[in-house]
C-alpha cells in the first residue's frame, strides 16, 4: 500500500515537475512570437498605407511637374465613349437626366479621371512662361453636382496645375442635398488633403454669394473660378497667371471648350469673344478679322466686352477693390454681365486667353433654374440696369416694358460702390469697348 503511494507520489512529480515547466515554456514562447507577429502586422499595414500615399505624392508630383496627364494603373487611356446611342427609356439614364442635366451613366463610367484632347493652337505650345507667377486658389461652387463630374473637375485641377502655382481648391457646398456629396465626396478628396478646403454652407446662398464666401477662405494672389462640371486642358493655369502678372487689373478667362453633356465628347471651341443683347444675355461674338491677323493671331489674348462668368481668373486684391459681386444678388444670372461692365467701367480690363483651355459641361436642360431661380436671373439683371446702363436703360425697358416698374431691391450700396471708383459711363463702354451692340439694336422699332 505504502509502495503504492509512494509510486503515484512519484509519477505525479514526474508529470507536474516536467510537464509543467515545458508548458509554461512553450506558453511564453508562443506569447513572444504572438506579440512579435502582431507587430509585425501593424508595421506592414502602417507602411502599406504610407507607400500608397507616396505613390499618391509621387504620381501627383510626377504629374504635375511634367504638366503630364493623369496615370492610368493599367498604363491604358480609356477608350472614349461617344455613342449617340442613348436607351432614354432606361429609368436609371432618365432620372440621371432628370437630377443633373447630363448622362450621369457615361459621365460614372468616366470615373475619376481621364484624358482629353489637347485643344490649344500649335503657337501656344512653344510660348515659355516664367518660373515665378503668382499663386492661384482654385474656387469651385457646386450645388447638387453629378458626383463624377465634380471630382473629374477636381482631378484635373489637381493633376495639370504645378503644384507650384496652385495655393489650393476651395469648394464650397451651396447646401446640395444628394447623399454622395457628403462623406462619400470627403473621402474621395481624401488622397489631395492639404491642397483642399471644403466648405459647406449652412444655407443655400445662390452662385454669387458662395464664390464671395468661397473668396473669403481663400489665400492665393490670383482667384480662378471654376464651374463643377469642367475639365481643365493641359498648360491651362500659366497663360492666365501670367496675364495678371503683368498687369494686376487685367481680369482673364480660358477660352472655353464644350463637353457634350450626352456623349462627354470634348470639343475644341473657335476663337470667339464674350458679348451681350439688350436683354443682357450672354452670347459667343464673332472676332473682328483684324484680330486674327498674324501669326501669332490664333494665340493672342482677345478682347472681350463680357465673360461667360462661371469661369475666369482675377488678382484677388483687385477683386475686392472693385467690389466683389452684388450680395444682393440671388442664386445665378446676371453678376456676368454686372462684373463685366463694372471691370470695363471702372479701370480693368477683360480678355480671353486662347492659349488657356478649359472644358465644361454644357447643359441643355439646366437643372438650376426652376421658377425661384428665374425670378432672381430677372431680378438680378433689373438690378445691373439700374446701377450700370445709365440712359441705356431704356434699351433695355423698350423690350421688356413689363419689367420697368418690377421691384430689385436697394442698390444704393453699388450706386455708391460706383462714385467712390470713379467708374466711366455707360456711353464709354459702348464707345470703346463695345461698339457694335449699338448695330444689332433697332430702339425705334
Ligand atoms: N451653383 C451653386 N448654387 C446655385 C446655383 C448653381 O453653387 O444656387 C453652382 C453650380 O453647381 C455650378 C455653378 O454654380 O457649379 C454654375 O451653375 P450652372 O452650371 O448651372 O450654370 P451655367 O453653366 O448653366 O451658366
Ligand atoms: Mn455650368
Amino acid at each position: 500500500m505504502r509502495n503504492t503511494l509512494i509510486r503515484c507520489l512519484f509519477c505525479g512529480f514526474l508529470i507536474f515537475g516536467i510537464w509543467t515547466p515545458v508548458l509554461l515554456i512553450y506558453f511564453r514562447h508562443y506569447h513572444e512570437s504572438y506579440k512579435q507577429n502582431n507587430m509585425k502586422e501593424s508595421e506592414s499595414l502602417l507602411s502599406l498605407e504610407k507607400y500608397v500615399h507616396q505613390q499618391i505624392l509621387h504620381n501627383s508630383a510626377r504629374v504635375t511637374k511634367q504638366e503630364g496627364l493623369p496615370i492610368y494603373l493599367d498604363e491604358e487611356e480609356p477608350k472614349p465613349m461617344f455613342s449617340k446611342n442613348f436607351n432614354f427609356t432606361d429609368p436609371e439614364f432618365y432620372d440621371g437626366f432628370l437630377k443633373y442635366g447630363l448622362n450621369s451613366i457615361l459621365s460614372k463610367k468616366l470615373g475619376n479621371q481621364r484624358v482629353v484632347p489637347d485643344s490649344r493652337n500649335a503657337i501656344c505650345l512653344k510660348r515659355f512662361y516664367p518660373m515665378r507667377l503668382p499663386s492661384a486658389s482654385v474656387i469651385i461652387c457646386f450645388y447638387n453636382e453629378e458626383f463624377y463630374a465634380l471630382i473629374r473637375t477636381v482631378t484635373s485641377v489637381m493633376y495639370l496645375t504645378p503644384s507650384l502655382f496652385l495655393e489650393e481648391i476651395i469648394l464650397v457646398d451651396d447646401k446640395s442635398e444628394y447623399d454622395d456629396l457628403k462623406e462619400k465626396l470627403e473621402h474621395h478628396l481624401d488622397i489631395f488633403r492639404g491642397k483642399i478646403k471644403l466648405i459647406r454652407n449652412k444655407e443655400r446662398e445662390g452662385l454669387i454669394r458662395s464664390r464671395m464666401i468661397g473668396a473669403g477662405h481663400a489665400s492665393g494672389d490670383v482667384l480662378v473660378f471654376l464651374d463643377s462640371h469642367c475639365e481643365v486642358n493641359r498648360g491651362w493655369l500659366k497663360p492666365l497667371l501670367q496675364a495678371i502678372s503683368k498687369d494686376p487689373k487685367m481680369v482673364v478667362c480660358p477660352l472655353i471648350d464644350v463637353i457634350d453633356e450626352m456623349t462627354f465628347e470634348y470639343k475644341a471651341s473657335p476663337l470667339v469673344r464674350g458679348i451681350f443683347d439688350w436683354n443682357l444675355l450672354f452670347k459667343w461674338g464673332k472676332l473682328f478679322s483684324y484680330e486674327m491677323e498674324g501669326p501669332e493671331g490664333p494665340s493672342k489674348p482677345i478682347r472681350s466686352p463680357a465673360m461667360a462668368g462661371g469661369i475666369f481668373a482675377i488678382n484677388r486684391h483687385f477683386f475686392y477693390e472693385i467690389g466683389q459681386y452684388d450680395k444682393g444678388m440671388d442664386f445665378m444670372g446676371g453678376e456676368n454681365v454686372e462684373i463685366s461692365l463694372r471691370i470695363w467701367m471702372c479701370g480693368g480690363q477683360l480678355y480671353i486667353i486662347p492659349c488657356s483651355r478649359v472644358g465644361h459641361v454644357t447643359r441643355n436642360h439646366n437643372v438650376n433654374r426652376n421658377l425661384t431661380v428665374e425670378a432672381a436671373m430677372i431680378r438680378n439683371s433689373l438690378r445691373v440696369v439700374h446701377v450700370w446702363l445709365d440712359e441705356y436703360k431704356e434699351q433695355y425697358f423698350h423690350r421688356r416694358p413689363a419689367l420697368k416698374f418690377r421691384a430689385y431691391g436697394n442698390v444704393s450700396e453699388r450706386v455708391k460702390l460706383r462714385k467712390q471708383l470713379k467708374c466711366k459711363s455707360f456711353q464709354w463702354y459702348l464707345d470703346n469697348i463695345f461698339p457694335d451692340l449699338e448695330v444689332s439694336v433697332n430702339f425705334w422699332r
